[in-house]
């Protein structure tokens, strides 16, 4: 049977978080109540003037040197023409074939272009509850239309939903860490279309695309194309075609509906906006973009890895950037090895925050990398450690404190303690003991369980190895 390759190439609407609108003075904000952040030039009045926004330029420098796009000289926007009740004008003013950024790479991932436009007004459908003239009714709340908005779009490099998914994960991450954009999914400032095609292993050339539009979370992203590429297999498996279309992933159904068949770029009649002068980026815009440019979650990653951070760890601090925050915070206040910390925050404060922020949690930096170190001195048990780190989260505090108040900490060589508890567990562990003294280490397991439940998890188990060595005359 014939294998299929998936290929995705995506297309990302993000919301710049400016002072202002694109083409306006209108402020920009989320959830103010409809149709109070409007003037004539974003409801698109005649004789009104439209003016581009210098901070929308400078981010969208900003996304292209992080994406190591060519950053054009000179660039314009065109009028995109469609009729739609959030559109008043009549068109959008957008960029067409001279966007502001062509070019460049994320991970493994190519980009096309980047470019600027402004997003439409917010429709919202409000149902029999809203009827008007006896109909159900549909309004517009305005204060979004005019938001600037930077598209960027990559080359068709992805080869599965779950890979799409990552990519747009470090992309997320990218921007957060540009401070261009909230890059909410959920609050639509950052907006995702799947193009999706796939063609037999091997085959080179590219087969037919549909485009699922407007995915709002990463798990819908991951489940409509993964959908929409077992539709296409379907398809193809019995002797269809796949038709170019636009379709809607409903995640609630987990099916896929048709909007519309694909417009092409004639169907908008795009020319040149004549109400706006070309985008020249002077060598000073460049210097400001440059200059405003922070460490990239890519280049933290490998810095964290020269750190001596393992691939996989630096990966998770590096994308998440609260994570990496919190991992440099503890490592300037502890300052020993990097991966023991990592793998602490990676593994098990993470296991206990979830998706939560740990800079929020009770667990300060500087109580995690205390924890390492006594676990590093073996002044505690690693499982004892993790009781400690429940206390933590739960109540905050100083670990010291909490292991010397719990009596968390290690029995040790030449803890007196010690030297009877073994006796007891040999003598417990008959047996055992004579494996051992017959040669048979394995059997030791039984000894050091038994000494950990007496202790209560306390004892070092290197330490109970020694004793009993010492005991058995070995
Ligand atoms: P359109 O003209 O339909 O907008 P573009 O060439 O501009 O198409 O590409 C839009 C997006 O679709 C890009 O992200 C691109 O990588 C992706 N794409 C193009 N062709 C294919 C294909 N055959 N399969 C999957 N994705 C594709
Ligand atoms: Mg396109
Ligand atoms: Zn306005």
């Amino acid at each position: 049977m014939t294998e299929f390759e998936p290929v995705i190439g995506l297309e990302i609407h993000v919301q710049l978080s400016t002072r202002t609108k694109m083409f306006c003075g209108c402020a920009l904000s989320f959830g103010e109540p409809p149709n109070t952040l409007t003037c004539p030039v974003c409801l698109g009045l005649p004789g009104t003037l439209p003016r581009a926004n210098a901070q929308a330029i400078h981010f969208g420098l900003m996304i292209g040197l992080a994406l190591g796009s060519d950053l054009a000289p000179r660039s314009i926007f065109h009028r995109k023409n469609y009729f739609y009740p959030d559109l008043p004008k009549g068109y959008q003013i957008s960029q067409y074939d001279e966007p502001l950024c062509r070019g460049g790479q994320l991970g493994e991932v190519r980009i096309h272009r980047v470019h600027l436009e402004e997003d439409a007004a917010k429709l919202v459908h409000a149902g029999s509850s809203g009827r008007i003239h006896g109909s159900d009714a549909s309004v517009v709340d305005f204060n979004r239309g005019g938001t600037p908005l930077a598209e960027i779009v990559t080359e068709p490099d992805l080869r599965s939903a779950a890979q799409a998914r990552e990519w747009l994960t470090l992309l997320r991450t990218t921007l957060r860490r540009l401070g261009v954009s909230d890059v909410n999914m959920e609050e639509g400032s950052l907006r995702c279309d799947a193009n999706i095609s796939i063609r037999p292993v091997g085959v080179t050339e590219l087969g037919t695309k549909t485009e699922l539009k407007n995915m709002n979370s990463f798990r819908f992203l991951e489940r409509g194309i993964n959908a929409e590429i077992a539709r296409q297999e379907a398809l193809l498996r019995c002797g269809g075609q796949v038709v170019q279309q636009t379709l809607h992933f409903d995640p609630q159904t987990e099916r896929i509906t048709s909007l519309r068949s694909k417009e092409e770029a004639h169907d908008y009649r795009y020319f040149p906006e004549p109400d706006l002068v070309p985008v020249a980026t002077s060598e000073q815009m460049l210097e400001a973009a440059r200059s405003a440019m922070p460490e990239l979650p890519a280049a933290r990653e490998e810095r964290l890895q020269s750190l001596g951070v393992s691939a996989a760890s630096a990966r998770q601090l590096a994308w998440r950037t609260e994570l990496g925050d919190y991992f440099e915070a503890a490592l300037a206040a502890d300052g020993a090895e990097p991966q023991p910390l990592a793998n602490w925050i990676c593994n098990e404060l993470v296991a206990r925050v979830g998706e939560d922020d740990p800079n929020a949690s009770k667990v300060t930096p500087d109580a995690l990398a205390k924890l390492v170190a006594l676990v590093r001195q073996k002044a505690v048990t690693i499982g004892n450690a993790k009781l400690v780190l429940d206390r933590l989260v739960a109540d905050g505090g100083d670990p010291a404190a909490i292991v010397e108040a719990e009596g968390l900490g290690v029995m040790a060589g030449g803890d007196d303690a010690l030297d009877p508890i073994v006796e007891a567990a040999l003598a417990a562990n008959a047996d055992a003991a004579e494996k051992i003294r017959g040669g048979n280490m394995k059997a030791i397991g039984a000894i050091i369980g038994h000494v950990m439940r007496e202790t209560k998890g306390r004892a070092d188990g290197a330490e109970v190895t020694r004793i009993v060595r010492q005991k058995l005359g070995l």
